[in-house]
């Protein structure tokens, strides 16, 4: 038997908590499975043998037709406020097989995502496209070469099938995440939205021993539900300041798109800033820039305070306004955390040890001259040096601040060699570009062709590389005539 060669060694942890957060659901079978990416480094990390996962018995594993030993599938319950609005949802086109426990001892959910209908899916057909599959492969592969907390692509197949977008007929694929969960911020919101006080006190318990079990040891059991607050804010307050340092936009900031382990999840309408400006949204159906770039950290912050709204029963049940006190004045720290790692992150860009009362400033400056000048944002901060001036276009905004920059790093005592090295260390020079990701995906969906989506994602997957090794094709903004992007 190839699966259990395979070195399946499934858990379900998830199916142990109340039956109303999830349903017990096979995938739905395809015709014509066929494998068009593995990711074999994942494998192994996940105790999985790549050769036994490549051939047909790998593709039939991925598309949904046939189980791995000890898989127990299942599709969980969750809401999520949507654009701010409060909708019942759940895995409308994934299904959980179970939690991998990998040689080094962590569990790691192995979900299908475009699997088949299940009782969630309401209008939709429980399908995914080839090109989107890709797409959430790719950049998920990118944020975590970038260092970023991220759920993880292991596989990639086409179903054999047509699906039915806008666009008209398309492949259908299924994509195989990895993730340290699935539970989101809208997984409570759905208990707490039913007065479900059972449901809410598991899914503390289970949210602490998976991902914050420091918690269980240091604080009493009523005191639970606050540190896993403040636990999930510090996690977020990293995330998205880590998001903000690379350009990226994550397009679908919605509660349910919030995962409590801290984890960047739904790769939908994502995409990386070209030219630097806190306006930028990419998503089709943001009109009005809810999620626009520069809007993240208090999106995250307005999302983080409907986790403590769901955990206020749990807080104080004998006095709603001391849990409500409580509650406020740990998500006010969220504010001062994802400030300090922003200014971190932001300071090793420039190649800056220590702090300064001065550096937020120096950062402010350096970014309104970059979206006056409509500044490339990753090549800026690549190609940022001490000895050379910024002022060739005679611009007297940037050449104040390249004076300002040089004279911070002259106090400090470190060389200038280990500030080139922290720069080198802290800005990509590839990202995944717009324009090269849609060459990339038409080439797959359109053609069949997976040359140029190999290419690119070898390219992303080494962000940091320097000199002759990165061609250049990958380090250069899309041309001008490529126009504004949108993503669906
Ligand atoms: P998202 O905006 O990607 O977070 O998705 C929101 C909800 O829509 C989730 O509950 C998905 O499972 C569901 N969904 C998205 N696409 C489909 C589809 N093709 N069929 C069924 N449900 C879907
Ligand atoms: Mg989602
Ligand atoms: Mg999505």
């Amino acid at each position: 038997d190839h699966a259990t060669g395979a070195g399946w060694k499934l858990e379900h942890t998830y199916a142990e908590l109340p039956t109303s957060l999830f349903t017990e659901i096979e995938p739905t079978p395809v015709s014509a499975p066929r494998s068009v990416v593995l990711n074999a480094a994942l494998a192994e990390a996940l105790g999985l043998d790549p050769a036994a996962l490549a051939g047909d018995e790998g593709a039939a594993i991925f598309a949904g037709n046939a189980l791995p030993p000890d898989a127990r599938p299942l599709a969980q319950a969750y809401a999520g406020h949507q654009f701010g609005h409060l909708v019942e949802l759940g895995d409308g086109r994934a299904i959980l097989l179970g939690e991998q426990r990998t040689p080094a001892g962590a569990l790691r959910d192995i979900q299908l995502k475009g699997s088949g209908p299940t009782p969630y899916s309401r209008r939709g057909d429980g399908r995914a496209a080839l090109g989107p599959m890709l797409r959430e492969y790719v950049i998920s592969e990118a944020m975590h070469a970038l260092g970023i907390p991220t759920t993880r692509s292991l596989a990639v197949v086409t179903t054999g099938e047509e699906i039915w977008r806008e666009a008209g007929a398309i492949p259908g694929a299924v994509l195989t995440r990895v993730a340290a969960s699935h539970l989101r911020v809208g997984t409570f919101v759905l208990a707490a939205a039913r007065r479900d006080e059972a449901a809410l006190r598991a899914l503390v318990d289970y949210t602490v021993e998976r991902h914050f079990p420091e918690i269980a040891e240091q604080a009493d059991e009523a005191e639970r539900p606050l540190a896993l607050l403040a636990a999930v804010i510090a996690r977020q307050a990293k995330l998205v300041a880590q998001w903000m340092s690379v350009g990226f936009v994550h397009g679908v900031m919605n509660t349910d798109n919030m995962a409590l382990s801290g984890e960047t999840i739904d790769y939908g309408p994502c995409a990386f800033l070209d030219a630097y400006d806190p306006a930028t949204v990419f998503s089709s159906i943001d009109r009005r820039g809810r999620y626009a770039f520069g809007n993240q950290p208090g999106i995250a912050a307005w999302n983080l305070s409907r986790f403590a709204e769901t955990l206020l029963p749990l807080i104080d049940a004998g006095d709603e306004q001391v849990a409500v006190e409580r509650a406020t004045a740990v998500l006010h720290g969220f504010a001062d955390q994802y400030d300090a790692q922003w200014l971190a992150l932001h300071n090793r860009k420039l190649g800056l040890f220590g702090a300064e009362a001065e550096d937020a400033a120096l950062h402010r400056d350096m970014l309104a001259w970059m979206q006056a000048g409509k500044a490339d944002f990753t090549r800026t901060f690549a190609e940022l040096d001490p000895a050379v001036e910024l002022a060739a276009g005679g611009d007297p905004a940037r050449a104040a601040w390249h004076q300002r920059w040089r004279a911070r790093l002259a106090r400090q005592a470190e060389s200038a060699e280990a500030s080139a090295a922290l720069r080198a260390a802290s800005n990509p020079t590839v990202i995944p570009r717009n324009h090269l990701v849609e060459a990339a995906l038409t080439a797959a969906s359109e053609s069949g062709d997976l040359g140029p989506f190999d290419e690119l994602c070898r390219a992303v997957t080494q962000p940091f590389a320097r000199g002759a090794e990165v061609p250049t094709k990958y380090r250069e903004p899309a041309p001008a005539e490529a126009g504004p992007y949108v993503t669906f």
